[in-house]
């Protein structure tokens, strides 16, 4: 465990650029910058050696080594699927709280799927994370280490840097909203990551407040929503968080949100034998979303051991797809990544043995 002191000093990665020159007032721009770029270019883990940096800028870091620190978090487990697509890496942070972040190769590009809480919340009964509950909130600098630990991965394999970014791992994004903006202000920063907004996919489990403050701020990120079931019955069953924010109202939000931004909603389905994918289902998810520019992702249930449901057959999906065709809304029937090391949708758990 690290000295109490550790936990409490404030991180660099925790402050977008304007806030980072404001911490360094008195400092010409140029250290900013060069401090910037050491960060979030060269994905720095040691700041003490740095040739590049002037005397003002070493001075500035001594002394500020007593109140500020970098995220670093420690490698704990790096798994690799065995089709060698998806390698999901275990992060310990330094209050000793492990998270899990995934990198995913696609046709040659690659997407990192980040986790923004310590466990989550939301309870969804299919879902691992939500099986262990919530621990805390991340900081925005724990969610941008998350990124930084990818680039890295593929840095020193001399692969082509992060594509895409999903925040779909554990937590809940907009139960974490401030953190996750701040997060991704700093990842999207062309001086920087540089993963531009258009390649940013917040997932939501449907919090209302969160989304329409996302309309009303025009953020510009991509929008997924889990819905899973079409009935606030249906729902509800399978998403607790829909007794907090009923179907109704939630679509009510996303229709504000697609109204006030004109962007296209995503819409998560996971596929469930014999609970939710059946073509009458399918029906009424298409009546649900009618007028909304949706697309809808359906993912085939990945396996956990808290929840019994299997995966629908290739046929039903087909069969729910075709449904949804005639209802006008497109779908697509997403690739499974990872299942064999427990790194796809749903499945990310810190299992206790290893905290
Ligand atoms: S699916 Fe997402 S929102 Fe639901 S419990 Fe899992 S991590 Fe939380």
């Amino acid at each position: 465990m690290p000295a109490v002191s550790e936990i409490q000093r404030r991180s660099l990665h925790d402050l977008p650029f304007t806030a980072l020159a404001r911490e360094m007032d008195g400092l010409s721009p140029v250290h900013t910058k060069a401090l910037w770029r050491a960060l979030y270019h060269e994905t720095a883990t040691d700041l003490t050696q740095r040739a590049e940096f002037l005397p003002p800028l070493r001075r500035w870091l001594d002394g500020a080594a007593s109140h500020l620190s970098i995220d670093h978090p420690e490698l704990a487990a790096d798994t690799a699927s065995s089709d060698g697509l998806t390698r999901k890496f275990l992060l310990r942070l330094v209050d000793a709280q492990t998270i899990e972040t995934v990198l995913m190769r696609f046709d040659g590009r690659f997407t990192a799927c980040v986790s923004t809480q310590a466990g989550c919340a939301m309870g969804c009964v299919f879902c691992a994370t939500g099986q262990m509950g919530f621990t805390r909130h991340l900081r925005p600098g724990e969610i941008v280490a998350q990124v930084l630990h990818a680039q890295r991965t593929l840095r020193a394999r001399d692969e082509p840097g992060l594509r895409n970014l999903v925040l779909m791992g554990m937590g809940e994004p907009l139960h974490n909203y401030d953190a996750v903006m701040t997060a991704l202000e700093i990842i999207s920063d062309t001086r920087g990551i540089n993963i531009g907004p258009s390649r940013i996919t917040i997932s939501t489990v449907g919090v209302v407040p969160g989304i329409l403050r996302l309309a009303e701020e025009q953020r510009p990120y991509h929008l997924a929503v889990s819905l899973h079931g079409a009935t606030e019955e249906d729902r509800s069953a399978l998403v607790p968080a829909s007794r907090r924010w009923p179907l109704a109202e939630l679509i009510a939000a996303c229709r504000t949100y697609g109204a006030k931004t004109g962007r296209r909603i995503f819409f998560e389905w996971t596929l469930i034998a014999g609970q939710n994918d059946s073509p009458a289902q399918a029906a009424k998810l298409g009546a649900l979303l009618t007028g909304l520019d949706a697309h809808v992702n359906l993912i085939p249930l990945n396996p956990t051991n808290g929840f019994a449901g299997t995966a629908s057959a290739t046929a039903a999906a087909t069969e729910f797809q075709r449904t949804l065709r005639a209802a006008g809304l497109p779908s697509t029937v997403r690739q499974r990544r990872g299942i064999d090391v427990a790194a796809g949708c749903g499945q990310l758990r810190v299992e206790k043995s290893r905290l």
